[in-house]
């Protein structure tokens, strides 16, 4: 719990959600300004600021699969994103750690935009990391 944190004010209730999955460890809630009808953030009870501090928290993993499920059904989407910011530099608006599940529908168009370049010294780019890890 965060004291200044908008999504720990949710989770205990005290900042009203629409609340579409809770168990021990995660909770998920409509987006308060929706990219597309029933995206919903999936968000664990901990509070981290963002994925760095997620090492631990493998529990979020079926309850987002099961939302992105049931958000995919409820309304007869043809696909689903799931986006996850982490920084400012990041689009993150919230440091609560959050996914977002959206869903996209006939007739939507996809509207992300990566600036892609071909792939070059992939060798060296893939040790780089790798020597993080
Ligand atoms: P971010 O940009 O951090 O990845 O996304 C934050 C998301 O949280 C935004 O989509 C925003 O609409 C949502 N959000 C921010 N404050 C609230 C709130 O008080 N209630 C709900 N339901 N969503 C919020
Ligand atoms: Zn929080």
């Amino acid at each position: 719990m965060s004291d200044d944190c908008i999504f720990c004010k949710i989770i205990e209730g005290d900042v009203p959600s629409y609340k579409v999955y809770e168990d021990e460890n995660v909770y998920a809630f409509l987006d308060a300004e929706p990219v597309s009808k029933g995206h919903t953030l999936v968000i664990p009870k901990e509070h981290v600021d963002d994925i760095h501090g997620a090492a631990d928290m493998d529990y979020m993993w079926e309850p987002l699969v099961k939302v992105s499920n049931a958000v995919k059904d409820a309304f007869g989407a043809e696909g689903v994103n799931i986006a996850q910011n982490n920084g400012e530099k990041a689009g993150q608006e919230v440091f609560h750690l959050h996914f977002h599940v959206t869903p996209i529908y006939e007739g939507d168009e996809l509207d992300i935009t990566y600036n892609r370049s071909s792939l070059e010294s992939g060798d060296s780019v893939a040790e780089e990391i790798s020597e993080q890890l």
